[in-house]
């Protein structure tokens, strides 16, 4: 694979940070961007709040925001940025499962060292994922 098939999703990230980022108030510092399988690419926010332990991820606003276009949605990667300057983050336990849920094949960015990154299948970053029995 082109380690660079997906980079712009990461510079899609990045732009969205750097326009909302906001340190103070409700805590807007991550955001991802993913591609779909409609072909499209979208984006969003953490959204915080005073109370860190129950604010919601990026990634997991991002999957909304895919569904409310896409009932069948399957995700062909996705990436994570934090901060400004930004740099990619690898989504937390609670996102690789959501990612999971509706692909099982997505492929995922992560930081590899201090400032390199690759895109990986989420079932390597969540092996024996969670199933409900049918
Ligand atoms: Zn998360």
């Amino acid at each position: 694979m082109d380690k660079h098939k997906y980079d712009f999703l990461i510079e899609e990230a990045k732009k969205l940070i750097q326009s909302r980022y906001c340190k103070e108030g409700h805590h807007t510092v991550v955001a991802a961007a993913l591609l779909a399988n409609n072909g499209k690419v979208y984006s969003a926010l953490n959204v915080g709040t005073y109370q860190p332990s129950i604010s919601t991820c990026a990634e997991i606003i991002t999957i909304g925001m895919a569904l409310k276009e896409n009932r069948d949605l399957k995700i062909e990667a996705i990436a994570c940025v934090r901060d400004d300057p930004a740099y990619i983050i690898s989504p937390c336990g609670k996102c690789r499962e959501y990612i999971a849920d509706y692909s099982d094949d997505a492929l995922v960015c992560v930081p590899v060292g201090a400032a390199d990154y690759e895109f990986v299948p989420v079932s390597e970053l969540l092996p024996n994922k969670y199933v409900k029995k049918v």
